[in-house]
């Protein structure tokens, strides 16, 4: 497409201390677009994601450019990101143990808070009618929900903050196969509600079976890239990712 996508990265490239872990990655996601980038572990995926959350670790560094709708966010702080409209999903889900499931959620909503928006919980009943485990446990402890369960909330805190672009890293990681089918079913009615979703995974089949589009990183390289059900029935693909099932 001519127009200039929701998120864009222009030869982007990231670099703990002398080591560059990305080179001149360019991926772009359309609004409303799932689109995936799946690759071997240490490929640079979560490198990625971190970057553009504005969230590398003290070491990292990045050169050339992180794109929002067009608008560049070098320098931009990580709450001025999802101000914007940008919310991650780490892969560590990083939730409060000891905080109830509802406090988690609302905690996803406090820039809006602070902003001084009125209607800062609007999300919440829209949380609850994705995940209504979450709902029917509101007032349990974060930390002693099951692995499914706190990814659910992961993903419901990221909400709360009414993003345009959801990135999610590795969504399906340790949770069990009737699970990760959950999540990815998930995944595709957070779809219809339009936002747009960057989706990190080492699942490669699930995440192409739900995306749009598609990017392969290989050693902090884009090797391939492609409409997902095109990548999916791609020879290279198949043998490397998908396996002979
Ligand atoms: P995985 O699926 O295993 O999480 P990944 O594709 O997400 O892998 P990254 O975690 O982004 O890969 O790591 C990319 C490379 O950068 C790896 O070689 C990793 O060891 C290295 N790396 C990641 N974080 C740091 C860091 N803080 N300091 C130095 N090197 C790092």
């Amino acid at each position: 497409s001519t127009e200039p996508g929701l998120l864009q990265t222009r030869d982007l490239q990231v670099f703990y201390g002398k080591v560059e872990a990305l080179q001149a990655v360019n991926i772009q996601v359309d609004a409303g677009q799932i689109v995936t980038v799946i690759g071997p572990n240490g490929a640079g995926k979560s490198t990625m994601l971190n970057a553009i959350a504005g969230a590398l670790p003290a070491n990292g560094s990045l050169r050339g450019q992180i794109l929002l709708s067009d608008k560049d966010l070098a320098g931009v702080a990580i709450e001025t990101r999802v101000a914007q409209g940008m919310s991650l999903v780490p892969e560590k889900r990083e939730l409060f143990a000891s905080m109830k499931v509802e406090d988690n959620l609302l905690l996803g909503s406090y820039r809006r808070y602070q902003a001084g928006e009125k209607n800062y919980a609007d999300q919440l009943p829209v949380v609850f009618d994705l995940f209504p485990r979450l709902k029917e446990r509101r007032t349990q402890e974060a930390g002693t929900l099951s692995g499914g369960e706190r990814q659910m909330l992961a993903l419901g805190r990221a909400l709360m903050a009414k993003p345009q672009l959801l990135m999610l890293d590795e969504p399906s990681l340790g949770l069990a196969p009737l699970i990760v089918k959950e999540i990815f079913h998930i995944i595709q009615r957070l779809k219809q509600t339009g936002v747009a979703i960057l989706l990190v995974e080492q699942n490669a089949r699930a995440a192409l079976q739900v995306a749009d589009y598609a990017y392969v990183l290989e050693t902090g390289q884009i090797a391939l890239q492609g409409l997902a059900a095109e990548l999916a029935n791609d020879q290279r693909v198949i043998d490397t990712y998908l396996g002979l099932a």
